[in-house]
């Protein structure tokens, strides 16, 4: 089988495994490059764990802190005639990887939100590992069966209140355009919350404190953003801005359960993920901000973030600083007043003519191609390949 990339929108219809790889490995170089981390979780489960910021956390807490990890996503297996999604050849590469290192890694595909992966988790953790010393909860989904009622919920990212017309980038025909995106109900608003708000987040630690799976002195930390004014209204201030509160809601019910300093929320910066190309605006903001960003020095993508994460917050002596809402704020580069000043500025001016030379779209494009192992000069993109690439049976 020979595999390019199929763009429909803001999502890539398939994978290249030897790119996957490529993509892994990239971000495990980054990783051994820099001093191993002190004091790091040695048994860490993260929940989202096959792209993203849930598989730089995997990647920082492994080949950084030489933790057993366990991970748990929802991706597509691959057969004979049908390519894998990008998260199942990331996770065989890092799994490998892992495993090549002397590193314990176990992996497990299927609903977070079920009742019955709480269970298989929880299960192979206490036999293996016995407990946990660090959950990271990185879920980024369009939908959650909620196994207690039976319901299906949907996630939406919209505005909330009323209608919103916002300049956007097609990136398909590579435009800039201008979209309006109608106001959410008040069911949109609610299926939001119960999807990536932090319900889901609260019922893994109990049910695995219930188990006894969790350590004396374990810690959690789930993600979030915030952003700018000029994403206020569909970000923070729209559905997925209200799950966000809920999650923030649900970190300070942890620690009045478990303990001060358990439970964090960690404000991270706006990276090309597969979640975040599907919100409006979002693309046309992180272009602008990468060249922002990259003009000064200061770029950072997930693997960046994550490391600053372990190294400055999780295994800091003093354990990680907060601000006065008490989260930790990796988004703080992102958020100085000269970079919002400048991307404002550019973003009122940019037009379609003016895409590469107001932004760094192409360096968007690149990260957004890396994410499905596309665009690494290493892989010989003409050699056939096979779509099945082996991740063991965790039991
Ligand atoms: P992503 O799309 O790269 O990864 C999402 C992960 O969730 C994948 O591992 C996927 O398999 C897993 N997942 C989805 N549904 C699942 C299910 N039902 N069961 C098990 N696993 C499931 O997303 P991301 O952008 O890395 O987002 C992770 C978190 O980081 C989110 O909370 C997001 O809001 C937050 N965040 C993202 C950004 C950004 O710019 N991307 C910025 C700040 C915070």
């Amino acid at each position: 089988m020979f595999i390019k990339p199929r763009i429909r929108s803001f999502v890539c219809t398939t994978a290249h495994p030897d790119g996957c790889v490529a993509h892994v490995r990239q971000q495990m170089r980054y990783v051994m490059s820099k001093p191993l981390l002190p004091s790091a979780p040695q048994r860490v489960l993260v929940i989202g764990a096959s792209s993203g910021y849930g598989l730089a956390s995997r990647i920082v807490a492994a080949f950084g802190g030489r933790a057993s990890t366990v991970g748990v996503f929802f991706e597509r297996e691959g057969t004979k005639k049908k390519l894998a999604s990008a998260g199942w050849y990331n996770s065989a590469a890092f799994e490998a990887a892992a495993i090549k290192e002397g590193l314990y890694a176990k992996s497990f595909n299927g609903d977070a939100f079920s009742e019955e992966m709480k269970k298989r988790v929880t299960s192979i953790i206490r036999r293996d590992l016995g407990q946990i010393d660090l959950i990271v909860y990185s879920v980024a989904s369009p939908r959650r069966l909620d196994p207690a009622r039976g319901k299906i919920y949907k996630s939406t990212l919209k505005p909330i209140g009323s209608s919103l017309v916002t300049k956007s980038i097609c990136t398909d025909k590579k435009e800039i355009e201008s979209v309006t995106l109608e106001a959410a109900t008040w069911e949109e608003v609610f299926h939001t919350i119960k999807v990536m708000g932090g319900e889901d987040w609260k019922i893994w630690i109990s049910s695995m404190a219930d188990a006894g799976a969790l350590s004396e002195g374990f810690r959690t930390v789930a993600y979030s953003y915030l952003g700018p004014g000029l994403t206020r209204a569909i970000y923070a201030q729209g559905t997925i801005g209200r799950a966000k509160i809920d999650l923030e809601r649900t970190a300070r019910e942890l620690n009045k359960q478990f303990g001060d300093r358990t439970a964090f929320i960690s404000i991270n910066k706006a990276v090309v993920t597969q979640a975040s190309s599907a919100i409006p605006a979002v693309p046309l903001y992180i272009s602008i901000l990468f060249k922002v960003m990259k003009e000064r020095g200061i770029h950072e993508g997930c693997i960046e973030q994550m490391y600053r994460l372990f190294r400055d917050h999780l295994c800091s002596p003093r354990g990680p600083r907060l601000d006065t809402e008490g989260r930790i704020r990796l988004d703080d580069l992102e958020m100085r007043e000269d970079i919002q000043t400048e991307v404002t500025k550019i973003w009122r001016a940019i037009t379609t003519d003016t895409i590469d030379k107001l932004s760094d779209f192409k360096g968007y494009q690149k990260e957004f191609y890396h994410l499905f192992g596309f665009g690494f000069p290493e892989v010989d993109y003409s050699k056939e390949i096979n779509p099945v690439h082996y991740l063991p049976d965790p039991t």
